[in-house]
């Protein structure tokens, strides 16, 4: 008899050998772009608060407000005991964002591509689904049991040749795609996807998670950005990155939102979203609407950041439309090297390795409130790494 375990440290053996093992780092204090870590200041260029919005006054007052009002936790699902007005409220500002008939919010933006895809194809259907997609589209489709293709990253080519091959042998078919690829930073040819949509008779669930307050005129995402509110698809966005708070939802029209509080698993059987996350949520949107000049600095320090990223020792910067911008490297120990020495410089920049993307990079996203100071200091770091 063995161990039954001992796999467990087996496959940690495997995976620092190859260099992708993972560990945490806590934030001890954090005010917008500048964080403590371990003692140490740094400047954020690592996680997805693109508007600085979760450190602001309002939305912390906003929280602090409903939690006073509703309590701490939600004490149960939306169907029992977890609905409270702020859910309503909140759906409301979501569907009127996004010029959308409805929209449910979810415990998470993972929950609610996961549900959402699971809900709306089974197993006499089929997903075409981007290379480079989030996990939580990649799961939602296997979780569905619908047959998935993977078409190639951005390549609508391949995208339509593959629906020429096989949409005739499936009942329903879904095409789910990020907006602005999270790992990437480039965004989707969303026109000519949704014209193959049209052609074959497809649903298109569109991913907004960081699109969403960085893109579009009023911040609703790659799908303002390219002027395509009237077009009906499964709009997926989250509340988790430039809105500064927790939670996902999905926008839509009335009878798919409908469908959903009836169909979908991860919304039907979880903890409705916490009465504080909803609130500082709700305040994220009044916020960005009364204030968009802040997408203005973020998109000017997104422009002034890709006009400086030339010239630099090795690795490539890879097209962006976003305000994640990525340093591809040589290889994993590089990107881990590249991490460690902006670290010991006050910048806080972490190595992406496989197997999340297919060749490490570093991944660095821009904030509403980096300095001209932040940014052009980013810029001298990267350009005084040696190459080995
Ligand atoms: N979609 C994309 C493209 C994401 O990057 C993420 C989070 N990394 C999610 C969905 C999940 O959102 P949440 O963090 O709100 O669960």
């Amino acid at each position: 008899m063995s161990y039954p375990y001992r796999w467990i440290n087996d496959a940690l053996a495997t995976i620092h050998q190859a260099h992708w093992y993972r560990s945490t780092a806590a934030i001890e204090h954090s005010s917008g772009s500048q964080i403590l870590v371990a003692g140490q200041p740094l400047i954020n260029f690592a996680g997805n608060d693109y508007l600085s919005l979760a450190t602001d006054p309002r939305l912390m007052a906003a929280a602090t407000e409903a939690v006073k009002t509703y309590g701490t936790g939600s004490t149960g699902s939306r169907l029992v005991t977890g609905q409270r007005p702020l859910h309503q409220e909140l759906e409301q500002s979501i569907a009127r964002l996004h010029q959308a008939e409805a929209a449910l919010v979810f415990s998470s933006g993972y929950l609610a591509n996961l549900g959402t895809i699971a809900a709306v194809v089974g197993d006499r259907d089929v997903v075409f689904s981007d290379r480079y997609n989030h996990s939580s589209l990649k799961n939602g489709a296997v979780l569905s049991k619908a047959k998935v293709l993977e078409y190639q990253h951005c390549d609508v080519q391949d995208l339509r040749a593959q629906l020429q091959a096989h949409r005739g042998s499936f009942r329903r078919c879904l095409i789910v795609t990020d907006s602005v690829f999270s790992m990437d930073g480039d965004l989707c040819p969303l026109p000519e996807i949704v014209a193959v949509a049209e052609e074959f008779e497809a649903m298109l669930l569109v991913d907004e998670a960081h699109a969403v307050g960085v893109l579009g005129v009023t911040g609703a995402g790659g799908v303002e950005q390219y002027g395509l509110q009237q077009q009906e698809l499964i709009h997926v966005g989250t509340l988790s990155k430039a809105l500064g708070s927790m939670g996902g939802y999905v926008a839509g029209k009335t009878v798919l939102i409908d469908f959903l509080r009836n169909r979908c698993p991860s919304w039907i059987y979880t903890t409705a979203l916490s009465p504080a996350d909803t609130a500082a949520a709700m305040a994220a949107l009044q916020v960005m609407q009364d204030e968009p000049e802040r997408r203005d600095r973020l998109q000017q320090n997104i422009e002034y950041l890709q006009a400086a990223l030339v010239d630099l020792p090795i690795g490539r910067i890879l097209p962006s439309q976003s305000a994640v911008i990525c340093w591809e490297l040589p290889s994993t120990l590089v990107a881990l090297q590249v991490s460690a020495a902006l670290r010991l410089w006050g910048i806080f920049a972490p190595a992406i390795r496989p197997p999340t993307v297919p060749t490490s990079r570093i991944r660095m996203t821009v904030m509403a409130d980096h300095s001209r100071s932040d940014l052009d200091y980013l810029v001298s770091c990267l350009r005084s790494i040696e190459p080995r």
